[in-house]
């Protein structure tokens, strides 16, 4: 029987699921407040698992390798909870990691980005692994592969799904119910909504605004976790599974033409 789990692999067990070439889904979370509601571990367990439950049902095609619980935070320091790792030091980290899965034998890696701050960062990794391992790498957003089915069933309007709100609370409850602080569970939407802004989950404005997380929040949330349920989180972990699934497939398959070199003297090239 396969693993699904790459630190549960013996050595042995890690070569056949390179000769499988298997696609790796590597988890990026982050350790921050998730307002008063909510642990601060939520970035770090929905990413794992969305990746964990992809390789346990298709485990001839993926596998899961352990999470990454530390990344880039800076913003958030202002609450307590958060742990921030240094932008180019997280990149550094994430190049370690894949050129290391690379010097194993895997071909095909995901970033599997779990925190919107991460996403430049995961961008970047993902730019130097490919452009200097063997292997290639891809990042997606976790929360983008359930975009379809968060527009079906979301009750909040354009908002309400942008921080420990009623998307992240939804799946925390159906992961971690007893974690939960439902006693703590209060709306706040951000004052000055515009829609140049990009703060919801199902999109949202064009410009990216980068200001420190106490000038935006009061709770440390943002968004409508009063409406959100056990089922809709539910519903949006299997959305996310069953897409991450038909890529994770897809991508494994995927096979690209050789580099050409257009340059007239180019044989120095890495
Ligand atoms: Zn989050």
């Amino acid at each position: 029987m396969r693993k699904h789990l790459y630190a549960a692999m013996t050595h042995e067990e890690v070569n056949e699921a390179v000769l499988e070439q298997r696609v790796v889904l590597i988890p990026v979370g982050q350790l921050e407040t998730h307002g008063p509601h909510l642990p601060i571990d939520v970035d770090a367990v929905q990413v794992t698992y969305v990746c964990e439950e992809a390789a346990r049902r298709t485990p001839e095609d993926l596998l899961a390798a352990p999470p990454i619980y530390y990344a880039f935070s800076e913003h958030v320091m202002d609450f307590p909870g958060t742990i921030a790792i240094r932008p180019t030091v997280l990149i550094e980290y994430l190049f370690d990691i894949g050129h290391s899965f690379a010097r194993q034998g895997f071909k095909r890696l995901v970033l599997v980005n779990g925190h919107g701050s991460n996403r430049s960062i995961c961008e970047v990794a993902t730019r130097m692994i490919t452009n200097h391992t063997s292997a290639m790498c891809a990042t997606l957003d976790h929360w983008n592969l359930a975009r379809e089915k968060l527009a079906e069933i979301r009750e909040s309007p354009v908002g309400g799904t942008a921080h420990a709100c009623e998307f992240e609370t939804s799946e925390y409850m159906y992961l971690r119910p007893d974690l939960v602080r439902y006693d703590r569970i209060q709306d706040e939407f951000a004052p000055d909504y515009h829609p140049w802004r990009s703060d919801d989950f199902a999109g949202g404005g064009l410009v990216h605004f980068m200001e420190f997380w106490s000038q935006r929040s009061k709770s440390g949330a943002e968004g409508a976790p009063s409406l959100a349920t056990p089922e809709k989180g539910r519903q949006l972990l299997e959305a996310t599974i069953e897409a991450l699934i038909a890529f994770g497939r897809w991508w494994k398959a995927l096979s690209l033409p050789p580099r050409v070199d257009h340059r007239i003297s180019g044989r120095d090239r890495v």
